[in-house]
């Protein structure tokens, strides 16, 4: 009977959550989703040289931002030192590891010895217990480290969820350390001791682990482990066809959230970035989740296009309500120097949502809502000509009455228009110079209806005096 599916996001604190990781934990989530498994959270923060809090905590950050709920976890290596170090013992006991004597300073001369012979280096098992092989003293003042066993023949194979079957000589694989001199337990080994304690089924990780699976199959075969299934993502290149980096832009997920992208944009964005389900482009969170299939994660590197991510935002802003909007673009506002007490934002968004890619884009083009109102000198004595004026004037006198909503303002404008047989340039850039002292603005009478009768007919009559 098939195992309850059970994946997990296992990421080095030592840095931000970058693309390419949110979208290996992207992945393993809708994985578990899509068959009402479990997704799990481990830090693998074993490196305590690179290793730190701030990184852990911008870890969470990112996967809460991004909604990544995890059902177990965050496990933390650095908590499973005693359960490694028994696991070692133990396979020291049986003979499926063993001491190695073996210095530095004889490994390298080892190397050396191989490279010499155009060999490939590797360790020649010297301290490796055999069947009738006699091995030296071991010596008293060397600490040893603990080699696994890896068999000498045959092939690791496994059929990988995205790239297909591999296949990996065991002649290519050396006895790998599992301890070091200091008794402390390797990267590949604990994610070995992991992935079979926390009864792992899909590991879906970035393809700069192939090389790591071979001898992680043989260690968790060695331990008596059920395999979990592989799956190895491509990496994400930049526009120019290099693996993506800094010089690309940024790299980090919060970033994003910096610049002003909405979550559901990078998601569905991440989602595509190596995964298609047909030729869908815009899916929510929810389809995701029922389409989700590993084997539909293309082989070869996906490609960054921050053109498309800025499209899918501009789809989602505009889905989005203008109450939501207010609450994440005021603060954007205010710290652009703006002050909220204007027009209620939610209006003001409603009338600039459609044209921006980002939050950030939507602050700048609402800022003109809430900056301090002055008036253009230059501006008015260039537009508010005496031969508009007249027109201005009875604008604000029949403004008094009119319904005050977008369809009876655009009318009286008309009504004005004809009546001073003027086109709509003439009286709309008057007005808008006037109203919030710039010649563009999105369609002026949605632009008045949002900034009310009472501060149109103030400052039509401020121009006016
Ligand atoms: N800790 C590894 C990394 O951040 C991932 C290991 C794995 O998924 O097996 O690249």
């Amino acid at each position: 009977m098939a195992r309850p599916v059970r994946t997990r996001f296992a990421p080095s604190p030592t840095g931000y959550l970058h693309l390419g990781g949110a979208r290996t934990a992207l992945f393993s989530w809708a994985y578990a989703r899509r068959f009402g498994g479990t997704f799990i959270l481990r830090i693998e923060d074993t490196d305590v040289e690179r290793s730190t809090p701030a990184a852990v905590e911008a870890i969470l950050e990112g996967m809460r931002w991004l909604d990544l709920e995890y059902d177990e976890g965050p496990y933390y290596q650095m908590q499973r030192m005693d359960r490694y170090r028994q696991v070692v013992d133990q396979m020291l006991v049986d003979g499926r590891a063993y001491l190695c004597y073996t210095t530095p300073a004889e490994l390298d001369a080892l190397r050396t010895e191989q490279r010499a012979r155009g060999e490939k280096p590797r360790y020649d098992g010297r301290w490796r217990p055999e069947h009738g092989k006699i091995l030296s003293n071991p010596p008293a003042d060397v600490k040893p480290v603990v080699r696994f066993r890896n068999p000498l023949e045959g092939d690791v194979q496994w059929d990988d969820i995205i790239k297909g079957p591999i296949s990996i000589s065991n002649h290519e694989l050396d006895d790998l350390i599992i301890a070091r001199p200091d008794g402390t337990p390797t990267y590949n080994f604990c994610v070995c001791v992991d992935d079979w304690d926390m009864g792992i089924t899909h590991v879906i990780r970035g393809d700069d682990h192939v090389n790591n699976t071979p001898r992680q199959i043989n260690i968790l075969r060695a331990l008596g482990a059920e395999l979990p299934l592989y799956g190895h993502v491509p990496m994400i290149l930049g526009p120019d066809g290099v693996k993506l980096s800094k010089r690309h832009g940024a790299v980090s997920v919060m970033q994003y959230k910096e610049e002003g992208y909405l979550p559901e944009a990078m998601i569905n964005y991440l989602a595509r970035l190596g995964w298609s389900h047909g030729d869908a482009e815009i899916f929510s969170r929810e389809e995701l989740v029922s389409w989700f299939d590993a084997r539909h994660i293309s082989h070869s590197p996906a490609q960054w296009d921050p053109k498309k991510l800025a499209w899918l935002d501009n789809h989602y802003i505009k889905q989005t309500s203008n109450a939501r909007l207010a609450e994440l673009v005021g603060p954007r506002i205010v710290a652009l120097g703006g002050s909220l007490g204007g027009p209620p934002l939610a209006g003001v968004l409603a009338l600039l949502k459609d044209r921006a890619d980002t939050l950030a884009q939507l602050a700048e083009a609402a800022l003109l809502f809430y900056r301090p109102y002055h008036l253009d000198a230059t501006l008015v004595a260039e537009h508010v000509t005496d031969s508009v004026r007249p027109a201005l004037a009875q604008f604000a006198a029949r403004a008094e009455s009119v319904q005050w909503e977008r369809a009876a303002i655009g009318a009286l404008i008309k009504e004005v228009l004809a009546e001073f047989s003027l086109k709509m340039p003439q009286l709309a850039v008057p007005l808008r110079v006037t109203v919030l002292s710039t010649t563009q603005t999105p369609s002026l009478d949605s632009v008045l209806e949002v900034l009310g009768r009472q501060t149109v007919l103030a400052r039509v009559r401020s121009v006016l005096k």
